[in-house]
């Protein structure tokens, strides 16, 4: 059985999206302070490349980016307190305002995650032996004690982490139940 792993616990993935996102990041006609567009000297509309002082379409977007950073922070707190169901609600409301003004949204990565969180019944820690070290363990006749063994450690669901233990019980094996900081230390099992 192959294993994926995702190296990025929930908390980090919001953290990244916090630090990712900082306004417009996109080429946009430029809007004076009344929402309209700003002209050149030959009528045409000005374009903004998301920098500009005067754009009040910038400023909005950077009004939304501190906001949503606002919220990420909350996000946060709430998966430090174990509530994924209350952090993707925070971290929907910061995707859905990075939406409108960002053409590669930072905070993509973290809404996955969440979402994939907050669907888990009953998560657990599973460790896993990869592949590549069981030989050398075999030969040695011990396979040694997490972290130094090489084991990986992964949040999964209940019944999918008693499914691999069951196809695969000399290498895989299901720790204890999640508490909240582990979803700081942790990344979700093939996320
Ligand atoms: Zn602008």
């Amino acid at each position: 059985m192959e294993v994926k792993m995702s190296s990025m616990p929930v908390s980090e993935a919001i953290a990244n999206a916090i630090v990712g996102w900082d306004g417009c990041d996109w080429t946009h006609e430029e809007e004076d302070e009344e929402g309209e567009r700003v002209l050149d000297e030959d009528g045409d509309p000005r374009y903004c490349d998301g920098e500009s002082e005067t754009c009040a379409y910038c400023r909005k977007a950077a009004e939304a980016a501190h906001e949503a950073e606002r919220l990420g922070h909350e996000a946060t707190t709430a998966v430090e307190a174990g509530d994924m169901a209350l952090a993707l609600t925070l971290v929907e409301a910061a995707h859905g305002l990075e939406m409108d003004y960002a053409d590669a949204p930072a905070w993509d990565p973290a809404l996955k995650l969440v979402t994939k969180a907050s669907e888990m019944v009953d998560p657990v820690i599973v460790e896993v032996m990869p592949e590549h070290l069981r030989a050398s363990h075999e030969a040695a006749g011990n396979s040694g004690v997490y972290p130094h063994n090489g084991s990986e450690r992964s949040i999964l669901g209940r019944e999918e982490a008693g499914d691999m233990v069951g196809d695969d019980p000399e290498w895989v094996s299901i720790v204890r139940a999640v508490r909240p900081d582990d979803w700081s230390e942790y990344p979700l099992h093939g996320a």
